[in-house]
Parts: C-alpha cells; structure tokens; sequence
C-alpha cells in the first residue's frame, strides 16, 4: 500500500467507459498486467447498444458527439466536446492495460489517482506516456479471460505467467477480485517494417545521494551497479559491471553524452555512428532529463539516510529514480516518453533496504572507489569515476 495519499476524489465523471464488443488481441505480460491491442469489430462503426445505455439522458446520440480521444499529445489528457463521457472510435494507437488478481497490486483507480494527482502534474504535456482510465464492462474481461485460457491451453501463453488472470471477472469459476478500471496507453511499439525500433532503459539518479561521502569518486547508480556485481560473482551469477553513468547522459558535454547513449544502444547499434549522434542530440534536447534530475534534486535534498521516509516529496523522488524512459526511433524521428512510475512506499521493509543499501555503499567504499577485492575495474585505465 502507499503512504502516498491518493486524492480521494472522485474519478471524473467523463471517464470513457470501453463498448464491451471491442476485438482483443493480447500482446504481452508483466508479473501485474496483461497488454492488449483492441479494435472496434469491422461492422461496427457505432458503438454498441450496451455503450448508449450507460449515459444519462441527456447524452445526445452518438452521432452528435465529438469522438476525440487525444492520449499522449496532451499527456495523458482526455479531449472529447458534448458528453459526459466520451466514446472513443480510434483504438489504433492505443493498447489496453488490464490488471491481474495480483493481491499485492494496487487497483487501477488507486493508481490512475496516484499518477494525476502525483506525477502527472510534474510533467509538461507530452513528456510521459499518455495514459488514461476507463470503465471496464465485466463481458470484456471475461472474454480476456477466456483468451487467457485458450493461450494457455495452446501452451503461447508464458509458463511462468500461467494460472493467474484478470481481475473485474464476474463468473464464480474465476479468480475473484474487484476490478472496475483499466488503463489506455500510447502505442510506443515500434513498426519494424520502416526501420522503427524501441529502446528502454532507466536514467535512475540523475543528481548525487546526497547521503554520499564528501570524496566520492562514483555516482550512486555505478557505485550500486559495482556492488551488486560483486555480489552476484561471490555467488557465482553472471552480472555486468561496464554500464551507464547517468551522471554522463545530464553532462552536457556531447562526447559524454554519447558514451551514455552507447550503453543504451548496444552492440551492434552502438556502432552506427550516425544513430549514436542523432539518439544522444534527440535526448540532449529532450526535456525529460533536465527535468527528472530538477525533481530528484529538489523532492530529497536530504537524501536517503536523513529523509523522512514517509514524506510525499521523497517517496515522489523515488519513484522518479526508478521510472523508465521509452524512446522510440524511427529513421527520421527520435520520440521518448516516460513510464513506468511505480508508487514508492517505505513499508513492507522497503524502507529498511533503503537504508542498509545506503550504509553498504558508504561503509564499503563503492562511492569513493576503495572497496576491498580484485575487481576488473582495478586493472589500470578501467576505474569506474563519475563526473558531475
Ligand atoms: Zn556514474
């Protein structure tokens, strides 16, 4: 649960409620959510009868209604003239979220609350992936479901992923949980066919701890990539210590900027020089990371060992080091959005791993570069020394 307090309003009355008669086609999973792509069926042009029915009477027809559902332009912002709730007409770049009977998970309207009273309004229209809620019909979900099923049965669906479906299913055969909500999202999937591709990767601390030591010689994120290396080598798994400063990616200095945006790229991207260039100025003059690392500095100037742990500001700013960005190339346009902003809370024991990860760090030197072992970074020329 968050300490984050959601607003408790209540959702906006023009929450666009989905026709029950949309086509699925799954497209992929995480641990809480399964991603679809949805369409109206050929033969409908209107929405369905079981759409009109939910508006009040004075919902003019649909004819009359001003079908434009804009996410992502304005982040995440529903744009629709002459109803209470508007329908939405065009799925083609919009991919539907729905959640899981995860009991850990947070419910869709909890988190759509945490997101537009939280982050949202951090942000510039644009900057994050458009996003927006929407009121689930239960026949949807139990179509997903039997899609589910099916998958399973045909042995596609993941076999870790197996055996847990989606919640808001009214049938007692199914999992129960409550689920009246599912998430819009911009399409950011790349089309292969005209040389698109989608790069993923998390900017992490952008600013130093400021629980850092006076001396240090790495930011945070080498200092924690270093130790989890040693850590997983001492137990014989594979791990990377080579990875990207973000202290490189917010320089400034172009050739820095470039090493970051190597990383991100990877071999044998990584070798194109042109896509190097043109990826690292698109990101250079991206807003995200000037304001990402504004955020990080002014939501935790205290820093993880002096910060009240259950302050808004300082969760926010967690949250903000953990979320990731989605960069969307194509050969004449480079496009990145933010995701993937988790609500932080202290509980659970989080808050203690916070603390004790910050302690380790200090105490064995991996900010100042003089923690005990035989590292490859201690060949000559290979230390790990972040710049601000
Ligand atoms: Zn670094």
């Amino acid at each position: 649960m968050s300490t984050v307090q959601a607003t408790g309003s209540h959702v906006d009355p023009r929450v666009p409620v989905l026709p029950d008669g949309l086509a699925l086609k799954y497209v992929a999973e995480g641990a809480a959510n399964v991603i679809w792509r949805i369409s109206l069926p050929d033969e409908q042009l209107t929405p369905p009868p079981t759409v009109i029915e939910e508006y009040s009477e004075t919902t003019p027809p649909p004819s009359d209604i001003d079908i434009d559902l804009d996410i992502g332009k304005e982040n995440g912002t529903v744009t629709a003239n002459g109803a209470n709730a508007p329908i939405i007409t065009d799925y083609s770049h919009l991919l539907l979220r729905l959640r899981k009977c995860l009991p850990s998970s947070e419910s869709n309207l909890l988190a759509y609350e945490y997101l537009s009273s939280v982050i949202m309004p951090l942000f510039p229209p644009g900057v994050m992936v458009g996003q927006e809620l929407v009121k689930l019909p239960p026949a949807l979900v139990v179509r997903a479901n039997d899609t589910l099923h099916h998958l399973e049965r045909s042995g596609v669906r993941p076999s870790h992923r197996q055996q847990l479906y989606l919640a808001g299913d009214p049938r007692p055969t199914e999992q129960q949980m409550d689920e009246g909500y599912a998430f819009l999202l911009e399409d950011m999937t790349p089309d292969t066919s005209v040389g698109e591709f989608l790069l993923e990767f998390k900017a992490k601390w952008l600013v130093q701890s400021p629980s850092a030591p006076e001396n240090w010689n790495r930011c945070r994120t080498c200092a924690l990539r270093l130790r989890k290396y040693n850590k997983a080598i001492k137990k014989g798994k594979h791990a990377e210590w080579r990875g990207l400063c973000p202290f490189d990616l917010v320089s400034k200095d172009p050739k820095r900027a470039k090493n970051a945006v190597r990383r991100i790229l990877q071999h044998p991207r990584s070798e194109d020089e042109k896509l190097v260039e043109r990826v690292t100025t698109a990101l250079m003059n991206s807003p995200q990371l000037s304001i990402l690392k504004e955020l990080q500095a002014s939501l935790d100037p205290k820093g993880i060992l002096k910060a009240d742990h259950k302050s808004k500001e300082f969760l926010t700013a967690m949250t903000l080091r953990d979320c990731t960005f989605y960069v969307k190339v194509s050969p004449t346009e480079v496009q990145a959005r933010l995701g993937d902003f988790d609500v932080k809370s202290g509980e659970a024991g989080k808050s203690e791993y916070w603390i004790r990860n910050e302690h380790e760090l200090i105490g064995e030197g991996w900010y100042t570069g003089t923690e005990y072992g035989d590292h490859p970074w201690k060949a000559e020329g290979l230390e790990v020394v972040c710049r601000v």
